[in-house]
């Protein structure tokens, strides 16, 4: 077999065979198939696609490049959360010491920034000190001690996604249904979590555009991860606009410190819940929604996911002190307004663009090899069904380099669409499917 024929063979629109799905993987995490080789593939199934067997070929060649954890000894329910990757999304640097304080054991892998969208393992490593590259050891231990931790991929977990998601960020194939399939439920199939919550992002800030295209990609992670021996559960949620208000690394590790004191955003609370709500279920801690919703806010107000938040950051090296003291988080040296030229209601916010923005002043990759800047990035001065008035301050920006500033400028002004009436905000959450 020859890697040249098979990116042939995608690229007429043919369907591969189990053993030449393996052969492109495996050979690419041995070195045998090139970067871009591999990329050409990517590219072809960008434009052509994988059927649902060849997406359940893919996840399991993904999952079989590496180890599979397993926790049966520390417990019989473990809970891993993961998203399809939006702006602003640091729902799972707040959720996963939530559910430890509501009595859970989660044990979340996680991904670096894709495309325009951020990582939770980018947001943690600008904390002073924290280490997501823990050992399979470490992670186990830390989760049968403190109920909680959050990891990137060892070598052992998922090479091939791990490999292979480095590729797609840097060369436009990340939107493809079924790479993004393989990339989750692989991980979370490693993970060794018997149930997994999928948050399925759809809008200008996802890789997914429209809610049906969501939906048929939460079904097709339901499906795969059954056939795997996985329960999961997949949350549709919109990412038209950025979540909460903070989006760059530190920036967003500042709001997620203020949410789990309890000063938080409607969509991050509400998005959070709704997460939470079918693991505490599942998990029989609570017996109904109500119940599940006023066990969140005991553990958020009495201070015990915060507690589980710097139980976790200890664990992993973070310095514990920048929960009360933001200035030991990366900052930036600067900080450029862009206000508002008229006065009326923010009816549109681009996430896509705010993303854009935040990336340009450094906040993500566009080389595999780049470094970011975990200091820059941008806090949102209002968003959709706000009324503002001219000269009222949209966005304030965080900057360290100036070099691409002006750009960055114009992107956050025209992510606003400002509009004389008021308008309504669209529904966050679209549909919550459950297993049956
Ligand atoms: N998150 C992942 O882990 N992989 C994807 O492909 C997209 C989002």
């Amino acid at each position: 077999m020859r890697a040249v024929d098979l990116i042939r063979k995608k690229k007429e629109g043919q369907k591969h065979t189990r053993e030449e799905i393996y052969f492109l993987v495996d050979g690419y995490v041995k070195g045998e198939v090139s970067d871009y080789q591999m990329s050409a593939w990517l590219m072809a199934v960008c434009f052509m696609g994988l059927d649902a067997q060849e997406t359940a070929y893919l996840t399991q060649s993904f999952v079989d490049s590496g180890e599979i954890l397993d926790f049966s000894t520390i417990s019989n329910f473990v809970v891993d959360k993961h998203s399809t990757g939006g702006v602003g999304d640091k729902v799972s640097i707040v959720l996963i010491p939530l559910l430890a304080a509501c009595g859970l054991t989660c044990a979340k892998l996680s991904g670096r920034g894709l495309g325009h969208t951020g990582g939770t393992v980018d947001k943690l490593e600008s904390i002073p000190g924290f280490v997501c590259e823990i050992s399979n050891e470490h992670f186990m231990k830390q989760i049968s001690d403190i109920g909680l931790a959050i990891s990137s991929q060892s070598p052992n977990l998922t090479p091939a996604d791990g490999k292979i998601y480095s590729l797609r960020d840097v060369t436009a194939t990340v939107d493809n249904i079924s790479l993004i399939c393989a990339s989750v439920v692989s991980k979370k199939i490693a993970s060794g979590a018997n149930f997994i919550v999928l948050d399925v992002k759809y809008g200008s800030g996802a890789f997914i555009k429209t809610p049906d295209e969501a939906q048929e990609l939460a079904e097709l992670m339901i499906d795969i991860g059954k056939h795997l021996g996985r329960n999961i559960c997949a949350v549709i949620t919109s990412m038209k606009q950025p979540l909460g208000t903070h989006i760059g690394n530190s920036l967003e590790i500042m709001e997620c410190i203020e949410f789990l004191k309890g000063n938080y955003e409607k969509d991050l609370y509400e998005i959070t819940c709704e997460i939470a709500m079918p693991a505490l279920l599942e998990a029989k801690i609570c017996l109904n929604e109500n119940e599940a919703k006023k066990l969140i806010d005991e553990k958020i107000s009495n201070g015990e996911a915060l507690n589980k938040f710097k139980e976790m950051l200890k664990a992993q090296g973070g310095n514990v002190d920048i929960v009360n003291n933001y200035s030991l988080l990366p900052q930036a040296s600067q900080k450029v307004e862009v206000r508002a030229e008229k006065d009326g209601y923010v009816c549109g916010l681009d996430a896509l663009k705010i993303a854009n923005a935040a990336k340009l002043l450094g906040s993500g990759r566009d080389k595999k090899e780049d470094n970011i800047d975990f200091g820059v990035g941008i806090v949102l001065g209002a968003k959709i069904s706000q009324k503002v008035a001219k000269g009222e301050t949209l966005a304030a920006l965080y900057v360290n380099d100036t070099k691409r500033l002006e750009e960055a400028k114009q992107y956050a002004l025209d992510a606003f669409v400002i509009s004389e009436s008021p308008c309504e905000q669209e529904k966050l959450v679209y549909k919550t499917i459950r297993p049956l």
